[in-house]
């Protein structure tokens, strides 16, 4: 008999029951059940797989010809719908050709793969449906050799042809996810090392467990999973990209898994070594970013100190041709004046004139200083250099001063509260702050109204304080009263620069003191200075009062 087959010759002939029970078809159903009970219940008389696989089955037969077999479980379920075993012949309980296979059929074996999976025995037949004998599906299944046959199609297999360059593993695992089957073994492993093994045999446990988890899953939720896993292969990083799929039975049971483990570990690093670069390029994009913001922020800035340069030279420029040029025309009318009848004038008149040209001479000065202060100030060019000066002695020759011919009438009361005279401050600096407050008290305010000037010291810092009772100073104009050739709009006919109280802000500025003005339009201003008063290195505590 084994002769007649050319396929898989000793497996056939390993688990062939050549001579399988069988019954005529006319059988009562009853009478062959009780000769199933006593093969289900009673232990295997031998441990061979043949005996102990083919118990649960018997042939149906007529004549010579075999119609196909019954199961146990078959015969239980026409029991267990409550038909009487006895009026059932077991010729009804066969599905003609279902579970028979031919000899052709042993010549492909994922068909022969395919019917065993449906059917739990197998008979074979000849042509003139002689048995040749009873195959046990799950030997035939048990087999990791039939269930490797659908990739063993020979030499011109597909997806061994496809699949030859791609560094891929395909592997089945049963449900105890032990490899059965396995297609290009792991880096270093050999196939037959990893057959009938887990993972936790063959990786570490790391490794094992974040791979046994997935497949876990697979089998729990009977859904496939792709997803990236790392191994450690002789001592090396491998990723690999691993699909698991459940492998199903007809009615929908587990039987384990397949899979694919595709070796992604050049394209991993690579993909790694990239998102580094990215980073890193990130990092010196986000760097050359705020270098680039910042030189933008101090070329606004420096753009804006040119335009304000700019705009100040304009100013400058503007200030010059206006307010120089009526000056210059006193000089030179007056000069003309004496030249062709200054033989004729009285002395006093000629005295008169002189001293025109003289005090205008002075005005020009003046605002030459004005002007020259501010452009250093603008220019961070002037600095602060404290001495020891009698502020007192200061305050009076200021008050001197600025009572010359044109304010010869006017009177500035000066009154303190002194604790010490000679104080340690810059001199030219204190000197511009009083000259300008006391030139504008007097400028702004009627020629019969009183200036009031109070001086005073606390404990570390002095006081000045210039009261008029003049034109006073509109509100929208208080805020920017410090700001270079800015001008109250009630002085418009009142001749100046904008220029006095910028150098008084920026002189008490370089003391680090404060200057501050309360004024009503039509009543008049006080400007009240604070400077901080610093010990001098070598002061002399005689020069106290
Ligand atoms: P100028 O007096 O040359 O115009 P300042 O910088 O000294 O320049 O003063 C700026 C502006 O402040 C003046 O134009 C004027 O409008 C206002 N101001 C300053 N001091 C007084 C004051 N004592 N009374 C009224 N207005 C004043």
């Amino acid at each position: 008999m084994s002769s007649t087959l050319n396929v898989f010759p000793e497996f056939i002939a390993q688990f062939l029951d050549l001579h399988p029970p069988s019954i005529p078809s006319e059988t009562p159903l009853s009478e062959i059940w009780a000769q199933f009970r006593v093969k289900m219940t009673e232990p295997p008389a031998s441990s061979s797989p043949r005996d102990s696989l083919h118990s649960g089955y018997v042939c149906v037969v007529q004549g010579d010809r075999y119609l196909g077999l019954i199961t146990a479980q078959e015969a239980i379920a026409v029991l267990a719908q409550g038909n009487d075993p006895r009026s059932i012949p077991v010729s009804h309980l066969i599905t003609p050709g279902q579970a028979i296979i031919t000899r052709d059929l042993l010549n492909h074996p994922p068909a022969l793969y395919e019917v065993a999976q449906q059917h739990p025995f197998l008979l074979l037949l000849d042509e003139q449906q002689h048995c040749l004998g009873v195959l046990p599906s799950l030997a035939l299944l048990k087999l990791s050799e039939l269930a490797e046959a659908p990739l063993e199609l020979g030499p011109l297999n597909p997806f061994e042809i496809a699949l030859n360059h791609l560094p891929i593993t395909v592997f089945r695992k049963d449900r105890q996810l032990r490899y059965t089957w396995i297609y290009k073994s792991f880096p270093g492993l050999d196939p037959q090392d990893i057959l009938e093994h887990t993972n936790h045999d063959l990786f570490c446990a790391q490794d094992a467990m974040a791979w046994e988890a997935i497949e876990q899953r697979v089998l729990e939720q009977q859904q496939g999973s792709r997803q990236e896993i790392a191994l450690t292969l002789n001592d090396r990083f491998h990723y690999y990209d691993l699909t698991v799929e459940p492998l199903l039975d007809e009615v929908g049971a587990v039987l384990g898994l397949v899979g694919t483990a595709l070796d992604i570990t050049r394209s991993y690093l690579n993909q790694q070594a990239l998102t580094t670069l990215n980073e890193e390029l990130e990092t010196i994009v986000d760097e050359r970013t705020i270098e680039l913001q910042r030189s933008n922020a101090e070329l606004l800035v420096s753009l804006s100190a040119a335009r304000e340069l700019n705009d100040l030279k304009s100013r400058f420029i503007t200030l010059t041709s206006h307010e120089f040029r009526t000056p210059l025309t006193t000089i030179l009318g007056s000069a003309e004046l004496l030249k062709h009848y200054g033989q004729t004038w009285t002395s006093d008149k000629r005295q008169r004139y002189l001293d025109r040209i003289h005090d205008t001479v002075n005005h020009m000065t003046r605002l030459l200083n004005d002007v020259l202060t501010v452009g250093q100030a603008e220019a961070g060019q002037l600095t602060f250099s404290p001495t020891l000066i009698n502020i007192l002695d200061l305050f009076e020759s200021a008050i001197e001063q600025v009572l010359t011919r044109t304010y010869r009438s006017r009177t500035i009361q000066l009154s303190h509260d002194l604790h010490a005279r000679d104080l340690y401050l810059d001199q030219t600096l204190v000197s511009q702050i009083i000259s300008n407050l006391l030139s504008n008290a007097l400028k702004y305010s009627a020629a019969d109204s009183a200036i009031e000037v109070y001086l005073k010291t606390e404990e570390n810092q002095v006081i000045f304080q210039v009261q008029d009772h003049g034109i006073g100073i509109p509100e929208a104009d208080q805020a920017n009263l410090f700001t270079s050739f800015h001008r109250g709009k009630n002085a418009a006919n009142i001749q100046g620069t904008g220029l006095g109280l910028s150098i008084v802000k920026n002189a008490v500025n370089l003391h680090g003191g404060q200057v501050t003005v309360e004024s009503q339009e039509g009543s008049g201003s006080t400007f009240t200075v604070l400077l901080p008063l610093t010990p001098s290195p070598a002061y002399d505590d005689d020069s106290r009062d």
